[in-house]
């Protein structure tokens, strides 16, 4: 009998290994990726599990048998188990934690008969509607039909009209014509399955769009040309300023991969942004596409994989987890707004979308274009070293303008006596706005009805004193509340810093703002998008189709509001206080900084007419925001870039992040402080001295406490980033290690070091 090695589908890093399990010969024969039940431990309890490899042979002695194959589907292909191996070594994840990025967690079995008879059910909670397969006992249609008395002519069209993935009743009835009787025939004889899943729609199957083509102007064709030139895979970074046409270039370079045969991966940073790509390619493409966020239900989410995996989409728009769609034939991955950070996941595995991608690269031959009018500073410095290739498209389409940036000084706007956070310029903006019938956007870094404290004459800001962090004041019971370890004080009444009594809950939320100005502008439409306002379904198309329609005046909110948009409507863009980024204690900051203001201030004048952008800020002279004034994005560029340099942070080096968090806080600081120990002794017993140098101490998080958890952490700042993951991957499984009690947390280039 043949041997096939099985991760067990548990998430323990104790069996965080294959098992060795006999295939029987009536389950020949079985395929690499394929789903069973096998008796695990010494009470041989039935449990399911992935078969990774098949062999001839085993090191081990007495093998259990293989109890039942769950199906053979949904089969994972064997480059899916590659990336599932590399996603363990690289993200320090669970082998199953990294296989469930690759099968939606909703996709649920129900009635699969192991060998003695009894019923293994995967856990059916959503039984909906009926599901129909064949059972994967033979790999040819003919051998099913063989099994058949010649009279069972229903049965026989039952199996004509079923294949490997699963058809609803109604369509099996529709084709058919047959009853539950007869399905329940095939059931028993084991040549088809039944499954379960509950009600799908596609919400944007039936609309209609369009979106003809653009002639395109000489730097998309330049652009294009040069994707159609590349022999090799090759990685793209198209820089374009705001409004210079990047979607169109990205729709001509699906065009080319579905000529080619292959399929198409376009990555958003947001849902926000879903429905105007979908129209956009829908309406170019005049076909359904693959769609995958995270606000689809359960039953969606298994349609959507169901169709990719069949090959009936060949383009998939998503999200980051759109990056794991089961697409087998990928030509091209589009990573839109590729600065994001949204691309990073920050729960396990933490993976980064863009180094995901350029995996998948190696193994399918695929292109790969990032995307943005403001690159990452990694993405850019490897374009100008040219370790990918750099595509610009440095105007807006049709020459129409950038928007003109105003910088406002908010020390200013108090010494005048103006003591709202709006300042003259932006009322009168908006008044003037809504008087011509065009749209404003405001974007306030913060949502909710409150507000972080800061002095109004120096700019201080009340921070936490246990964290790195802002204050934030609640309305409800007056006091400032730090939102990471829950410290609660009163407002001060002067300024610690300067003395100043004009120190208050200023700064404000999107809710409150929302208010304030239909106080100030009782007729106008104000639309406001925060997370807050979006958990409704279909939140985000609602707003969206609104604005587009010119029902409303202002669209205010968050992040949300800052990227990708395209309404032509909109000429004036404020930015309500554009230093929120700033105060945040990372070396991304600045970088964050200019990329919301020059993202945001892209959404103005797009269409005939002249854009307009108010920043509003304490700090003027920061080069973050004195550059975004001209657009100036290489000398950001260039400054940014010698700071990073000087300081050896990214794209100089990686860092890892490896952090503890526990209930206790002496047993926290002992668990961080002893796997530096076993760490450092790894190095130095591997003579890695190159390594030690870039091990930093443990200390005490900037947020020392979230919910109740005390945090320790220290960094790793290196350039030997394979070799690093390596001994963390093995030092991982040493019984030192795994004894270790607090939760560990290890996280490749964080976002932020919190
Ligand atoms: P970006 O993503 O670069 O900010 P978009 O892709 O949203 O810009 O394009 C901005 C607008 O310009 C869109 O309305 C698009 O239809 C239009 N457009 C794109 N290419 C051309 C072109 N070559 N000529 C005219 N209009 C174009
Ligand atoms: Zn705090
Ligand atoms: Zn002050």
């Amino acid at each position: 009998m043949r041997v096939a090695q099985i991760f067990i589908n548990q998430l323990n890093i104790n069996i965080d290994n294959p098992y060795d399990y006999y295939i029987p010969t009536e389950m020949e024969p079985l395929d690499v990726g394929s789903r069973v039940v096998i008796p695990f431990g010494i009470k041989n309890k039935s449990i399911d599990g992935l078969v990774v490899k098949i062999t001839e042979t085993s090191e081990y002695k007495r093998l259990k048998n293989i109890e039942g194959i769950i199906n053979h589907y949904p089969k994972l292909s064997p480059w899916q188990i590659q990336m599932c191996y590399w996603m363990r070594q690289s993200y320090h994840c669970l082998f199953m934690e990294a296989v469930n990025c690759y099968i939606p967690s909703s996709l649920k079995f129900t009635k699969v008969k192991t060998k003695d008879g009894s019923q293994y059910n995967l856990n059916n909670s959503e039984q909906k509607i009926k599901y129909y397969m064949l059972s994967g006992k033979y790999i040819q249609k003919e051998d099913y039909i063989k099994d058949l008395r010649a009279n069972a002519i229903k049965q026989r069209q039952i199996l004509e009209c079923l294949g490997d993935t699963p058809r609803s009743i109604d369509e099996v009835r529709e084709q058919t014509n047959c009853t539950s009787d007869t399905l329940k025939t095939l059931i028993d004889k084991g040549l088809i399955q039944e499954w379960s899943k509950i009600n799908i729609r596609n919400p944007y199957k039936k609309k209609e769009f369009n979106y003809p083509e653009n002639h395109l102007n000489t730097y998309q064709q330049e652009s294009v040309d040069a994707f159609v030139k590349a022999e090799e895979p090759t990685t793209f970074l198209l820089h374009g300023v705001t409004g210079s046409g990047k979607t169109e270039v990205f729709l001509r370079l699906m065009e080319e991969t579905i000529k080619n045969g292959k399929g198409c991966l376009y990555l958003v940073p947001e849902i926000s942004l879903t429905s105007q790509v979908i129209q956009r390619i829908m309406g170019r493409f005049k076909q359904d596409i693959g769609i995958i966020h995270s606000h689809l239900n359960a039953g969606e989410r298994i349609d959507q994989w169901n169709n990719i995996k069949s090959k009936n989409y060949n383009i998939v728009l998503g999200a980051r987890s759109a990056i794991f769609a089961p697409m087998d034939n990928i030509g091209l991955i589009i990573i839109d707004e590729e600065h994001e950070n949204t691309y990073k996941s920050s729960q396990r595995p933490r993976y980064n979308t863009i180094t995901v991608a350029k995996k998948l690269q190696e193994i399918h031959g695929c292109h790969i274009i990032l995307g943005s009018a403001t690159p990452s500073m990694d993405s850019y410095y490897h374009a100008i070293k040219q370790d990918i290739s750099l595509l610009e498209l440095p105007e807006r389409v049709n020459h129409i303008p950038m928007p003109k940036v105003e910088i406002v000084d908010m020390k200013h706007e108090l010494y005048a006596g103006n003591r709202t956070v709006l300042s003259r310029a932006l009322y009168k903006g908006i008044e003037k706005n809504i008087k011509n019938k065009e749209q404003t956007i405001l974007f306030l870094n913060k949502r909710g009805y409150s507000s972080f404290v800061f002095c109004r004459n120096c700019g201080f800001v009340v921070k936490c004193t246990n964290c790195e962090v802002s204050m934030t004041y609640h309305q409800s019971s007056r006091e400032m509340l730090c939102h990471y370890c829950g410290h609660k004080t009163m407002v001060p009444s002067k300024c610690p810093k300067c003395g100043s009594d004009k120190i208050k809950h200023t700064g404000s939320g999107t809710q409150k703002l929302e208010i304030q100005l239909q106080k100030h502008f009782p007729d106008a439409v104000i639309l406001r998008m925060d997370t807050d306002s979006m958990r409704k379904k279909g939140a985000y198309d609602q707003v969206i189709q609104k604005f587009t329609d010119g029902e409303a005046d202002i669209l205010l909110g968050t992040q949300m509001v800052t990227k990708g948009f395209d309404f032509k409507n909109v000429t004036l863009v404020g930015v309500i206080l554009a230093d929120s980024t700033l105060n945040i204690p990372d070396f991304k900051a600045s970088e964050r900084t200019f990329q919301l203001i020059t993202q945001v201030a892209g959404r103005a004048g797009r269409g005939d007419k002249l854009g307009e952008v108010i920043v509003q800020t304490y700090e003027p002279e920061h080069y973050s925001i004195a550059l975004s004034q001209s657009h100036d994005y290489k000398g950001f560029y260039e400054k940014e870039i010698s700071y990073r340099k000087m300081m050896n942070y990214p794209p100089f080096s990686d860092i890892i992040f490896i952090g503890f968090t526990n209930e206790n806080e002496d047993v926290v600081s002992k668990d961080c402080e002893k796997y530096h120990k076993e760490l450092l002794s790894v190095l130095q017993e591997g003579k890695l001295d190159e390594l030690v140098k870039e091990l930093y101490q443990p200390t005490l998080s900037p947020i020392k406490r979230i919910n109740n958890k005390y945090r320790w952490y220290f960094i790793i700042k290196t350039i030997h980033l394979e070799l690093y993951n390596d001994i963390i991957y093995n030092l991982s499984l040493k019984k030192e290690i795994l004894d270790i009690d607090s939760t560990k947390i290890i996280d490749i280039n964080p976002n932020t070091i919190l």
